[in-house]
């Protein structure tokens, strides 16, 4: 179900303050990253979950060298390289 919580105005510089019910209903704090797409007249905005560079899952990921690593990968990975 959607439902409009706020009219906003786009500023002079393109940004647009997401109201503060929506952050806490969401858990988006200060800093956090969104990820912004378009489609048709639609803009979707959406709290960025860390997800695996290589496949996009989000499960069993780990941080290397500022990247994020799923475990599947990581083992794919290490049996490339004993090839
Ligand atoms: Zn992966």
């Amino acid at each position: 179900m959607k439902d409009t919580i706020a009219v906003r105005t786009i500023d002079s510089l393109g940004r647009v303050v997401i109201p503060k019910e929506i952050r806490t209903r969401l858990d988006i704090e200060d800093f956090d990253s969104l990820e912004i797409s378009c489609e048709a007249d639609v803009i979707t905005i959406r709290k960025k979950t860390p997800s695996c560079i290589f496949c996009k899952s989000t499960n069993v990921l780990k941080e290397f060298q500022g990247k994020t690593v799923c475990f599947d990968c990581i083992t794919a990975i290490r049996e490339a390289g004993k090839k």
